[in-house]
């Protein structure tokens, strides 16, 4: 932990998004796709929901238990990927993994809040809780493109 007040930020942001999530609670409606993913190394339990209209997500909702880590970067990563483009949002999510593995990222990219999560790639156990959310967007935009399966 070398990045003092700037470390001290983040950490603060990711106990605000822990302690008041933003977009939590599920929806009901057969217009929603919506994945559910489990980490069983932390006992981290995910299920997200988004809602897309021309390509665009209007919708994103998340509901679980798990980590701080976890619980608030499904909190981040729905007030980041509100209003995207999908194309946008898929761009996003590659670049957050690069970033949370320690690999290169392009830092041009607007990622929001999720910026915050940079310090896990000192943190290889807590990878799997940083991207469990990200992982689910992923997963539910697949879905997204064969509607058949929603
Ligand atoms: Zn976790």
């Amino acid at each position: 932990m070398s990045y003092g007040n700037l470390e001290t930020l983040y950490r603060q942001v990711i106990m605000d998004h822990y302690k008041n999530p933003r977009n939590k609670g599920l929806k009901s409606g057969e217009d929603y796709y919506q994945v559910h993913l489990k980490n069983p190394t932390c006992g981290d339990d995910l299920t997200l929901q988004i809602k897309v209209k021309n390509n665009y997500i209007t919708e994103v909702h998340h509901d679980g238990s798990g980590c701080s880590i976890s619980m608030s970067a499904a909190s981040v990563m729905s007030e980041t990927i509100m209003g995207l483009k999908i194309e946008d949002a898929k761009k996003i999510i590659d670049n957050y993994l690069h970033m949370v593995k320690g690999e290169a990222y392009d830092a041009e990219i607007d990622m929001g809040d999720a910026i915050v999560y940079q310090g896990v790639s000192q943190f290889p156990a807590r990878f799997k809780c940083a991207t469990i959310a990200w992982n689910a967007l992923d997963k539910v935009l697949e879905k997204h493109k064969v509607p058949d399966e929603k």
